[in-house]
């Protein structure tokens, strides 16, 4: 006699093409206005995290007409090859010049950094110029004594008005608004809050992400398995991936494949922002997550993509307080809980996270087939590859892997290549997406 589980509530079956699927979650990130809760941190510290008040320039950037090359300053229509000029001066980085304005034939000395000089126009590159002695009296600039020195611009090159100059504020006008909220702090982020003399910043709050797995056969990393029991691997995968997409994972105790446990489970995860769950969202007997789910209340956005792995993931949405959370029921066959992950839970958590919609997408590069493949019709693929990027562009092959329970092939790969529905082969060269985690 087989045991019949108690439904009390159905689950509609909605399986899509994989395209079709990643729009329904993009349309849920395009949705989301709400912004979480905002803190302080120093600069230092907001590597990674998500900015909730623009940056502004306090002043313009560059704040003086700058010297890119180390060279003479002077009057580009002055440039002359049969015209020497005569050097009355040096301007290093850290100073500004004091003495009186150059007249016609005259040229300073500048170093890399340095404020051009008012009413001077070029610096020639100490690169272009012939450096001559001449007898003239020293001239003596901020106690510096310079010698008589000439230079003559080399043959056979034009000078314009403004070379090797960035005038003031051509990078940005004081009150610019520099970094817009919502961006991903990466390192010339950090670079340009330092040059507006920012110590620390003003982010988003990282939203906390609940972890479920679920499984008669998991033991924890403390537990010395049985033959036939399984590490609980996917928590630990999940909460990395989490916590590199910006989240705070909350990894809570595995739940056994037993209904009321894991309605039981499901609601003391409801505290957090987004709820993961791994495993049993297929169609075994004791496959109980979509029916725990629908207990309590969940609507579906979709039961299934048309993909491989990570066929039968689940997306949507559990009543909670005044709203409710949204969920992903991932498969607990550790490679598609990471794949399903990086297409689907990456760009949601990204936006509930504070991130601005448009950069709320899969990670996917492009590349290009080392060897001819066959495509399969009425899946989307992503398989285990090597990717390896040069400067024409990023080779990928194929791993050998035993299916989506090979986390062995996938660790031993960095990506996966995206084969896309279709029939025949792509062949040896043909560009291809590929997705990173
Ligand atoms: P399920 O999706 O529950 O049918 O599980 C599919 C496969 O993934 C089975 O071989 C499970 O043992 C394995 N699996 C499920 N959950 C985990 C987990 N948390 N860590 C490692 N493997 C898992
Ligand atoms: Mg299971």
């Amino acid at each position: 006699m087989s045991t019949i589980h108690s439904v009390t509530a159905s689950f509609p079956d909605r399986v899509l093409p994989y395209p079709e699927a990643a729009q329904v979650v993009f349309d849920h990130v395009r949705t989301l206005t709400e912004k979480p809760p905002v803190e302080g941190i120093p600069l230092l510290k907001s590597l990674g995290r998500i900015l909730s008040e623009p940056v502004v320039a306090d002043r313009d950037q560059p704040p003086f007409a700058r010297a890119t090359r180390d060279g003479f300053a002077c009057h580009a229509a002055d440039l002359d090859p049969s015209r020497p000029l005569q050097i009355v001066g040096q301007l290093r980085s850290g100073q500004s010049w004091t003495g009186p304005d150059l007249k016609a034939g005259e040229a300073i000395e500048i170093m890399t950094g340095a404020p051009v000089p008012k009413g001077l126009d070029c610096v020639v590159m100490i690169e272009h110029v012939m450096i001559e002695e001449v007898m003239v009296e020293e001239v003596m600039v901020e106690e510096v004594m310079v010698e008589g020195q000439s230079i003559r611009p080399i043959d056979g090159r034009k000078w314009v008005s403004g070379e090797n100059i960035v005038p003031r504020g051509a990078e940005a006008r004081e009150g610019n608004v520099l970094i817009a909220p919502g961006t991903r702090i990466q390192p010339q982020q950090i670079a340009i809050a330092a040059a507006c003399g920012k110590p620390s910043l003003s982010v988003y709050a990282r939203p906390r992400v609940a972890i479920l797995a679920t499984g008669d056969e998991l033991v924890s990393l403390a537990e010395t398995p049985l033959p036939h029991q399984i590490r609980n691997s996917n928590s630990y995968s999940l909460a990395a991936q989490v916590a590199k997409g910006g989240g705070d994972p909350v990894i809570l105790p595995p739940a056994p494949d037993v209904l009321s446990s894991l309605e039981e489970s499901i609601r003391g995860a409801l505290t957090s922002d987004l709820i993961l769950l791994s495993g049993g969202v297929s169609m075994g007997k004791y496959d109980f997550v979509e029916q725990a789910l629908a207990n309590l209340g969940a609507e579906f956005f979709f039961t299934g993509v048309l993909m491989q792995p990570g066929k039968p993931v689940v997306f949507g949405r559990v009543p909670f307080e005044a709203g409710h959370r949204y969920f992903f029921g991932l498969p607990g066959n550790p490679v598609s809980t990471m794949v399903t992950f990086a297409l689907f839970v990456a760009p949601l958590l990204a936006r509930l996270s504070g991130q601005s919609a448009n950069a709320c997408k899969p990670d996917f590069r492009e590349g290009r087939l080392a060897e001819t493949v066959e495509v399969k019709p009425g899946l989307t693929r992503f398989l285990p590859a090597r990717s390896e990027s040069g400067i024409d562009g990023t080779r990928v092959s194929l791993r050998p892997w035993q299916g989506s329970g090979d986390i062995a092939a996938a660790s031993e790969a960095n990506s996966f290549v995206v084969l896309p529905d279709g029939s025949g082969t792509l062949a040896a060269g043909a560009q291809v997406a590929v997705l990173y985690l």
